[in-house]
């Protein structure tokens, strides 16, 4: 795991910014004891609570709290750490920083770089790559179902399945390349050691992990939903209802404006991105015009259509203009609201379109990908079905759990991994011959999933990693 890396010893608030009961500075480096004992004024203790106050280097009190020693390699970083836990206020935080910063300036302590703490663990074998990356996705989670997988990746079941994985790889591997090296063993190196009905089990192993990591990966990321519908059909009540108790957990990035278009919520705790075609009109306020820029770029991406209509009058089309921008063969569910007006007679009365009764009698609509649900935003009614098929389209069984949270590059590097391998079981199809050709392929497989754990991963994969890390982690 090669990177260049400056090891000068940093610091940090690590807790959020603005005022709290507690507020967290973290400094990391290696040798740390000598400068930290002088810092507190007295010898620390490993991993005990030392109740002191906080001096700054002209004698002043600038506050008073807990002082906390851990010796490397026992710590987060693998470093020695110190941990001053002071009142939660930005002045006195800022305060408590400086001063240290302005005592640490001999031995080069600097501010730490967004996520360098968690780097410092990966590059101490503290964590590998994927359980680094879950410690942002915990941290991010915005969901209890989200937070709980990405629980489970940091406490490494995802890096268990691909240890497991890469184990059978490396074993085929060293029995291959060993026959290589004795070509006169060469001959029926496969069938002497079962080769291919190995290599069956790696791939159908790989491909339940594979199915994992996909229903992980939409529990990170979220199911991309375009609500389309005339004023007034209960767009807004249906996206309530589908919420039910569910609360985003939404905070607004700093600098970013708040859009009024695109609404997340959750279903099952998988993220749902809406964006509301009612807020996409033409406008000449700047502002609104870049939420509206995000907002088709967000539709652009749409997973599925939901077209929202009034059941006792159906309209006709979508919005011609959205559907033409919309990929082809994305799916629209045809979704007929407030059926709790409609008597039984009217269900089946003429008037409903075709749509609409074959919706109401349960039926999918005949000639495309286009299907209709009835429900009632009001009462509740149908909407079991509408989140089971949202949740279908997003490649999630509703009520089961991810086992862990995936990234995309973890489900693109799995999927690599998959193409190698069905190549050496295609060349292990063709004898003995091609043995060179089997091994390659199977060294191709090792390495795209130790890019999921971090054993081979360029810098620019890490940096980019560890950039999109909050700081003080
Ligand atoms: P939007 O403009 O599409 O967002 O529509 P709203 O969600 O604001 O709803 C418009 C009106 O229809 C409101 O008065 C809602 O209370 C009502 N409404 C929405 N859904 C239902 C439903 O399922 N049944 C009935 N009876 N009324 C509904």
């Amino acid at each position: 795991m090669a990177m260049s890396s400056n090891l000068d010893p940093i610091i940090a608030i690590a807790t959020a910014p603005g005022r709290g009961g507690i507020g967290v500075i973290r400094i990391s480096g290696s040798g740390l004891r000598p400068w930290a004992e002088g810092l507190c004024g007295q010898p620390l203790k490993d991993r005990h609570a030392h109740f002191l106050r906080f001096v700054d280097r002209h004698g002043e009190i600038m506050d008073e709290g807990l002082a906390l020693f851990f010796p490397g390699p026992h710590s987060y970083t693998g470093e020695d750490v110190l941990e001053l836990q002071g009142h939660g206020g930005p002045a006195v935080l800022q305060r408590v920083l400086q001063d240290c910063l302005a005592r640490g300036q001999a031995m080069g302590l600097r501010l730490a770089q967004p996520g360098e703490y968690t780097q410092r663990a990966f590059l101490n074998d503290r964590l590998d790559l994927a359980q680094a990356e879950a410690v942002a996705d915990l941290i991010e989670a915005s969901s209890l179902a989200a937070a709980r997988s990405a629980m489970a990746s940091l406490s490494g079941a995802f890096s268990a399945e691909i240890q497991v994985l890469s184990g059978a790889i490396v074993q085929l591997r060293t029995l291959v390349e060993a026959t290589l090296d004795f070509p006169e063993e060469e001959i029926d190196f496969l069938e002497k050691y079962q080769a291919a009905e190995r290599l069956r089990a790696v791939l159908e192993h790989l491909e339940q992990v594979l199915q994992t990591a996909r229903s992980g990966l939409v529990l990170r990321e979220g199911l991309h939903v375009v609500l389309a519908g005339q004023p007034n059909v209960g767009k807004s009540s249906l996206l309530n209802a589908l919420a039910g108790d569910e609360i985003a957990i939404v905070t607004p990035i700093a600098g970013t404006t708040r859009d009024r278009v695109v609404q997340d919520i959750h279903i099952d705790g998988v993220p749902l991105h809406v964006v509301d075609t009612a807020g996409l009109r033409e406008t000449d306020d700047p502002v609104e015009r870049l939420g509206i820029a995000r907002s088709w770029a967000e539709i652009a991406r749409a997973q599925v259509i939901v077209h929202l209509q009034d059941a006792r009058q159906p309209g006709d089309a979508l919005d011609e203009a959205i559907v033409a921008r919309l990929p082809a063969g994305t799916p629209v569910l045809n979704v007929f609201n407030k059926v709790d007006l409609l008597d039984d007679v009217a269900r089946a009365a003429p008037g409903a379109s075709v749509a609409a009764r074959q919706a109401v009698a349960g039926g999918p609509v005949p000639g495309g990908p286009i299907e209709a649900l009835a429900v009632s935003a009001r009462t509740g009614e149908g909407l079991d079905a509408l989140r089971t098929r949202l949740l279908q389209i997003a490649g999630r069984t509703p009520g089961s759990e991810s086992p862990w949270l995936a990234r995309a590059r973890h489900v693109q590097a799995l999927e690599a991994a998959q193409g190698h391998l069905q190549q050496a079981a295609a060349h292990a199809a063709h004898s003995d011959e091609v043995l060179d050709l089997f091994a390659e392929e199977l060294r191709l497989a090792h390495e795209a999933l130790g890019e999921i754990t971090g054993e081979f991963s360029s810098d620019d994969l890490l940096g980019q990693i560890f950039s999109s890390f909050c700081i003080g982690k």
